[in-house]
């Protein structure tokens, strides 16, 4: 027995799943959120203590969710990269005027993001959370999915015409499809804190490759930074104290940005990358990390599934017609988002690989490049293209 209907049912009530929904609803569909955590665990501020940084292409399309006059008013502006090689003499400089814009991305913490997203569900009358709930299983059946969702042992059935997976990496929905994900481990970990500097950020980021990997310092709200940290071994500086990890991370970074003064609380990631071989399926759809999970020194994950959803609801557009979803709608979207996540991918691979201390012929020629960009302006715009999702 069914015990409720929506037009869509969202599995995953993380940042892709709840923008999701809110493209959905505003079209008038009925939709459901399925998130295994309890609403309140997801607004604790120190639930997950990362920033993001949001690309210029990203505010387009927030924009036309109506969400970013929301995220505005808490976001950082980006105004210029600085981009520099560990004890080479080279870097180079992006900046948002040289593009005639007003910033190059904006940076928001994620307990922030979160409540946005939270609150624009809330007042929505075509959007249902159901939470803390999990998603046990799905039937196809005449044509619509059966899911079936868990609470305290109490099983449920609901019934949608499509069904969004943003389960995340490790997609339910994924698994029990049969899709497979190719892989790649990059044998590191990121290190992702808060640093304060002993002086203003100015809006200026910073992207420094160093023997270990890639760092990146994102400015943030009272000049503060926030830190993702490239290293082979994260246990030991996890446990330093933060006075000590600061003298470590100022040996490792240089003085470029000043002094490291102060340091949140400090977390570890895997350095893994994922992508889904297949993302479409009859009446399914796999979205964010559940399609694609990018390391997150290139800050590009979120980004990508943004546009992601735009062209999501473009392709919706097109094929729904009076309640039916055209079939070709799921071929069409797939094609039209492979060269975008393709391109995504291999410029953030090709920041760990190619900046890859270990990788000898590299190191040379990764300093005339360095050296030279600010002169090839091409190859600037190319890298700024992409820092800024356009
Ligand atoms: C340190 C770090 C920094 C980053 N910085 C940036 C950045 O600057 N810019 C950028 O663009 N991107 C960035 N990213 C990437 C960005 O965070 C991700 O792209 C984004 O969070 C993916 O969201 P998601 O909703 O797809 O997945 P998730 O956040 O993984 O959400 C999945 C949700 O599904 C729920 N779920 C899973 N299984 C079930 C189930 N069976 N039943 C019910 N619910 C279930 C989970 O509870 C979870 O809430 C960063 C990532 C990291 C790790």
């Amino acid at each position: 027995m069914i015990n409720q209907e929506f037009d869509v049912i969202i599995v995953g009530g993380g940042l892709v799943g709840r923008v999701s929904a809110i493209a959905f609803a505003q079209r008038g569909l009925q939709v459901a959120i399925i998130e295994a955590n309890p609403p309140s665990l997801q607004l604790q501020t120190d639930y997950d203590t990362r920033s993001i940084a949001l690309s210029y292409g990203s505010v387009q399309i927030l924009d036309k969710l109506d969400l970013w006059q929301l995220i505005a008013k808490k976001v950082t502006e980006i105004h210029q990269v600085h981009i520099s090689d560990q004890g080479q003499f080279g870097f180079t400089r992006i900046h948002g005027k040289d593009y005639q814009l007003p910033a190059l991305g904006y940076v928001i913490e994620m307990p922030h993001l979160i409540k946005i997203l939270v609150a624009s569900q809330q007042q929505s009358e075509n959007i249902t959370l159901l939470a803390p709930v999990t998603f046990e299983s799905m039937e196809r059946i005449d044509g619509k999915w059966q899911i079936t969702i868990k609470h305290d042992d109490v099983e449920k059935k609901l019934s949608c015409s499509l069904t969004i997976a943003a389960d995340g990496v490790k997609s339910s929905i994924r698994n029990m499809l049969g899709i497979d994900v190719s892989h790649h481990d990059y044998q590191k970990k990121a290190i992702v804190s808060n640093v304060g500097l002993s002086r203003c950020h100015d809006g200026i980021a910073y992207e420094r490759f160093t023997r270990t990997g890639p760092v990146a310092l994102l400015p943030i709200a009272d000049d503060r930074y926030a830190l993702i940290w490239t290293v082979e071994q994260s246990e030991e500086l996890l446990s330093l104290s933060d006075d000590d990890f600061l003298k470590k991370l100022q040996k490792h970074f240089g003085y470029r940005a000043g002094r490291f003064v102060r340091v949140g609380k400090r977390l570890s990631y895997p350095l893994t990358s994922i992508r889904s071989k297949q993302q479409t399926s009859p009446g399914v759809i796999l979205m964010g990390n559940a399609a694609h999970n990018l390391a997150p020194f290139a800050a590009q994950g979120f980004n990508l599934s943004l546009r992601d959803v735009a062209t999501l609801m473009e392709q919706f557009d097109k094929h729904y017609h009076s309640g039916e979803i055209n079939p070709c709608f799921f071929d069409h979207y797939e094609k039209a988002r492979k060269t975008d996540q393709r391109v995504t991918f291999y410029f953030t691979h090709s920041l760990a690989t190619v900046f890859n201390p270990r990788f000898i012929p590299t190191r040379f020629l990764r300093n005339v490049a360095m050296v030279s960009l600010d002169r090839l302006l091409f190859m600037k715009r190319l890298l700024a293209w992409q820092a800024m999702g356009l």
